[in-house]
């Protein structure tokens, strides 16, 4: 069975899914949400899109009515996830979040329980979790290829450019770094070590509070506790480039990729070699796997739905409590 599926938010992101999604094989763009209506024209003739599933934001509740689309895909401002996505599935379609899922932990946990409520999935495009040599790393660890794992450390930021643009702009990003980009590395550490953190200390830092204003983190370091009393030590910034780092630490080996998170070839080694995993189009191999998540009930081998995105709200949320009262905060996930 294919996954129809709307785009709402044709922006920079939702054009690459877009692009993607034609190399799928059970995921099929069949509709778009839009306030710009020159895009949806354009879209509409680029995609082979009808008329009847382009719909904008003031009347997409109507796609409750349409039974040529299982899905949609949110891909807007990170502060617009929590009410379109609680739209979409009152109008009883599956939810597709971009990252981060929502602006805290209280909003996402409203999120999930209205898609429980209306009985539809919400999934959360951590195309992380299906990239090969990555799965690979998790599958050593598994098998107690690295041994007892003691240390995580990510990497996570580059320099942001248009001090205009809504990611730097706490009503529409919900932060700065750390909901875009430090997400990944927080995401990352539980993934890597395959633990959930039981403590967060952070510090943040700012060298441009004109750019970054009240509210938006330009720097943050950040480190978690797991119980197995494994440690993590990462960084989120908007002012460095080429930060894109992880590396997982056991007591019989390690594992490293880098870049880690970008769009393009993962690449990785371990105490073992290189990783040798193909390079995939992530945005295609998740929505093809999504299909799967939805219509077959398939479980991924790292979650992407969202209960799994809550965990790494309640981490920010942490996060940003550590830094305003410069104490360790005590998680339970
Ligand atoms: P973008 O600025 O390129 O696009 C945002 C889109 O939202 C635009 O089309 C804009 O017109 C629309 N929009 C709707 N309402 C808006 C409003 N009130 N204010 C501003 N824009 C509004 O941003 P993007 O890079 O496409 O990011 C969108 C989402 O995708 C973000 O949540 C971001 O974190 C996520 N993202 C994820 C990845 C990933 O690799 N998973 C990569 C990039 C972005």
């Amino acid at each position: 069975k294919i996954l129809r599926v709307a785009i709402c938010g044709l922006g920079g992101y939702g054009t690459r899914v877009a692009e993607a999604m034609q190399t799928c094989k059970r995921a099929k763009l069949v509709g778009v949400i839009s306030g710009t209506p020159a895009k949806v024209k354009a879209w509409q003739a680029k995609y082979n899109i009808p008329e009847k599933n382009c719909y904008n934001y003031e009347n997409f509740d109507a796609i409750r009515d349409n039974p040529d689309i299982d899905a949609v895909y949110v891909i807007t401002p990170n502060a617009l996830h929590h009410d379109q996505v609680i739209r979409v599935a009152k109008a009883g379609k599956h939810a597709i979040s971009e990252k981060p899922m929502s602006i805290n932990a209280k909003q996402g946990q409203e999120m999930v329980d209205a898609c429980k409520k209306a009985g539809v999935k919400l999934l959360v495009g951590y195309r992380m979790h299906f990239e090969p040599n990555t799965l690979e790393i998790i599958r050593m660890r598994k098998d107690g290829e690295l041994g007892k794992i003691m240390f995580f450390q990510g990497l996570s930021g580059f320099k942001i450019g248009d001090p205009t643009q809504w990611r730097l702009n706490k009503q529409l990003a919900g932060g700065g770094s750390m909901m875009d980009i430090g997400i990944y590395s927080i995401n990352g550490a539980r993934y890597m070590t395959g633990e959930d953190p039981i403590w967060v200390t952070a510090q943040e830092t700012k060298t441009d509070p004109v750019k970054f204003k009240e509210g938006v983190d330009e720097t943050i370091q950040f480190q978690f506790g797991f119980p197995s009393g494994a440690v993590a030590s990462c960084l989120s910034t908007y002012s460095m480039n080429n930060l894109d780092r992880f590396f997982l630490n056991g007591d019989k080996g390690f594992a490293e990729l880098q870049p880690s998170t970008g769009y393009g070839p993962i690449k990785g080694r371990t105490n073992k070699g290189e990783l040798t995993g193909p390079h995939t189009i992530h945005q295609a191999v998740q929505m093809d796997e999504m299909a799967a998540l939805i219509f077959d009930n398939k479980q991924p081998i790292v979650p992407v739905d969202g209960e799994e995105a809550v965990k790494d709200l309640k981490i920010i949320d942490a996060i940003y409590e550590a830094c305003r009262t410069g104490k360790k905060v005590p998680l339970k996930l």
